[in-house]
């Protein structure tokens, strides 16, 4: 069976411990496909130096081009709020035989259970998580566990951390610092061309 591989997160911007921890599970799962789902940002919610959905789109395509990665806009493009219960179910109906795997990181993956309709994400998709933090791995295999719980089935897979964050690459812009060791060169050329991040929101 074709197994595809779906991050979804922010990306403002994808940053090398996104691209890392996305690798890490296309190795472990041997999915054939991973497809970047950058999220839609609600106009109300509050995201200290936010870009603009076209902007993060493009820097997921330049991560993924190379990796043969692909990037889907379905979640920026859809009017409504972007539910990942919607998007996994769309993505299963467009990939029939396809096992999917959603990616999530500590943070995401522990407040999973308490997003909408928990129960249709758990139907269409294993959850895959690693930590964070040094204490990070115990409490995601506690979590795992409640996943199973509720009929779904969760993979914990404590992979090397790479310390980045997009709140760090947005901050080292703006106090002129190189950003070339924490995102991928093609998206450090694109800030730079497009001087984004330089002013604080
Ligand atoms: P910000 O700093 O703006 O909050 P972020 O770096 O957490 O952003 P997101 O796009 O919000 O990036 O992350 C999407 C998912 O990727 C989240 O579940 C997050 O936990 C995970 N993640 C982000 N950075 C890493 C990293 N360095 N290692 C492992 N997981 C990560």
């Amino acid at each position: 069976m074709d197994k595809l591989l779906v991050y979804g997160g922010t990306f403002n911007p994808i940053h090398n411990g996104h691209v890392h921890l996305a690798a890490c599970f296309e190795k472990i799962t041997g999915a054939q496909k991973v497809l970047l789902v950058p999220t839609r940002v609600p106009p109300h919610k509050e995201v200290n130096g936010l870009v603009s959905a076209e902007h993060r789109l493009a820097m997921c395509r330049l991560a993924a081009k190379g990796r043969g990665w692909q990037v889907s806009d379905m979640e920026i493009r859809r009017a409504s709020p972007s539910y990942t219960a919607d998007t996994l179910e769309q993505l299963s109906a467009e990939f029939p035989d396809t096992k999917l795997y959603f990616v999530t990181g500590e943070d995401m993956f522990l407040t999973l259970l308490s997003w909408h309709d928990p129960a249709r994400i758990l139907k269409y998709a294993t959850i895959c998580a690693a930590p964070r933090s040094t204490s990070g791995l115990d409490r995601l295999l506690a979590y795992a566990e409640k996943i199973r719980q509720e009929g779904g089935k969760a993979l914990v897979r404590d992979v090397q951390y790479l310390p980045v964050s997009s709140t760090q690459v947005r901050s080292a812009v703006q106090t002129h610092r190189d950003v070339q060791s924490l995102v991928p060169p093609a998206v450090a050329a694109y800030i730079a061309q497009n001087s984004l991040y330089r002013e604080p929101k």
